[in-house]
């Protein structure tokens, strides 16, 4: 991992909703100095913004899931007319993405948003785009300028300029294209600048991971406003996973992005649940709620796996605190598997043992799984908030031979006897099966 890349930093949001800080580690233009803010989650509603009622359930759906900030669209006048009452009845920065009318952004800084989202494809008249400028330095609010893959702006010395950045780029796979963008960008960005303004992020976003990897590389290197990373059209969930995971973690790796939108063609929640996973991956962000690791199955398993691992990742959405929690297949390999687990479940013949920080506290049958193993998580969390046990304090390692026949594989010759049972701090105790 490499450091953050510094930037000038932006601000969204206002005391109501909270701050949220994007970029940083270059001074303010006052001279504060700043440091780079946590890498924070957007996304996006995909209801009508102007269905007020709707739109609001979206909006605190996707904020409680961890959306630091939220996207709304506003194509028509009714939409920006909605903001007003839609920014009332949330808490988390709103931002309008104003495509083809510079009024819509006018109406919606009118209206409180945070933030102004602007295509330069889209709104290409100067005057329009120094209006929209002007009313947003009047509110202290930012501007993200997203030049996607195809964005078109004319300038007067575009052919002068892309054939310079064609030089630079002429070894280059997406060369050409590089050149598009880097151009448009400048172009764009001048009329900010003349204006003196500064509070901008950048976008610049394709459906292509190795375009978005080399866009945002280049762009990284000759601006030094923060960056807002994504991949466009990312397609379905199954898919626009991989493909938004393989770009944004090549850069964010590199110390290149500062605020991150997954997209998928699906409920926005995913987008969320996805970006805090791929941060949490990362290192990038604190974990909030459990830390669910399963092993992958094999032709080991004897209960539903599946099936118990998703409605264990959904009753632990209720738990906040980052306990690590495991669910095996087995206990053959699982507890190895489960390392550093607080919490663990290895499955059996339709049994599950489940240990808590080493401790081994059940046997139960496959259709008692859940329940109990839901009890313990509370029961420990709950000691973990009050003081009385400390979250990796200890994990799940046995050591074979393997109780078996505990979990009732009917191996019972080799489920007889003791395992070794080691405590984190080293040190085996013997631990007793076939009597729980
Ligand atoms: S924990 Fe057991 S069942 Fe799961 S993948 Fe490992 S060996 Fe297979």
């Amino acid at each position: 991992m490499q450091n953050r890349r510094p930037t000038r930093q932006i601000s969204v949001g206002d005391a109501r909703t909270g701050i949220v800080r994007i970029g940083g580690g270059i001074p303010d233009r006052d001279g504060t100095p700043t440091t780079p803010a946590p890498v924070s989650v957007q996304t996006m509603t995909a209801g009508y913004t102007h269905d007020i009622d709707k739109c609001v359930a979206e909006i605190n759906k996707l904020a409680a899931g961890g959306a630091d900030i939220v996207r709304v669209a506003v194509p028509e006048k009714k939409d920006t007319e909605a903001l007003k009452e839609i920014i009332q009845r949330t808490q988390v920065p709103i931002v309008a993405d104003v495509h083809f009318h510079f009024q819509r952004a006018l109406e919606a800084v009118e209206a409180g948003v945070h933030k102004i989202r602007l295509n330069p494809g889209n709104i290409q008249d100067r005057k329009q785009v120094i209006d929209v400028i002007q009313a947003c330095k009047a509110k202290g609010l930012p501007i993200r300028v997203g030049v996607n893959e195809g964005s078109i702006i004319e300038r007067k010395d575009k052919q002068k300029r892309m054939k310079e950045l064609g030089k630079v780029f002429s070894e280059h796979k997406h060369g050409y294209l590089l050149s598009i963008m880097i151009t448009k960008l400048e172009e764009y960005l001048d009329i900010f600048y003349e204006q003196d303004f500064y509070d901008i992020s950048i976008s610049a976003k394709s459906m292509d991971a190795s375009i978005v990897i080399d866009a945002y590389t280049e762009i990284s290197k000759r601006f030094d406003h923060p960056l807002h990373l994504g991949v466009t059209h990312a397609g379905p969930k199954e898919t626009g996973c991989i493909r938004s995971v393989a770009a944004l973690s090549a850069l964010l790796t590199q110390g290149i992005g500062d605020t991150i939108r997954i997209s998928y063609a699906n409920d926005p929640i995913y987008e969320v649940q996805d970006g805090l996973e791929l941060l949490y991956s990362l290192g990038m962000k604190t974990r909030i709620g459990v830390d669910l690791i399963a092993c992958p199955t094999c032709g080991r398993i004897q209960v539903d796996l599946f099936t118990l691992i998703q409605d264990v990742r959904k009753a632990l959405t209720a738990i906040k605190t980052p306990i690590k929690v495991a669910v095996m297949g087995c206990i053959v390999n699982g507890p190895g598997e489960a390392e550093g687990a607080d919490v663990a479940i290895f499955a059996g013949d339709r049994r599950g043992i489940i240990y808590v920080q080493g401790e081994k506290v059940d046997n139960v049958p496959e259709e008692k799984i859940l329940e109990t193993l839901m009890a313990h998580c509370r029961d420990f969390e709950q000691r973990v908030l009050r003081g009385e046990a400390k979250l990796g304090e200890k994990k799940v390692d046995i050591i074979p031979p393997d109780p078996i026949g505990e979990l009732g594989s009917g191996f019972d010759k080799i489920a007889t006897g003791n395992v070794e049972h080691v405590h984190a701090g080293g040190g085996a105790v013997a631990l007793t099966v076939g009597k729980s």
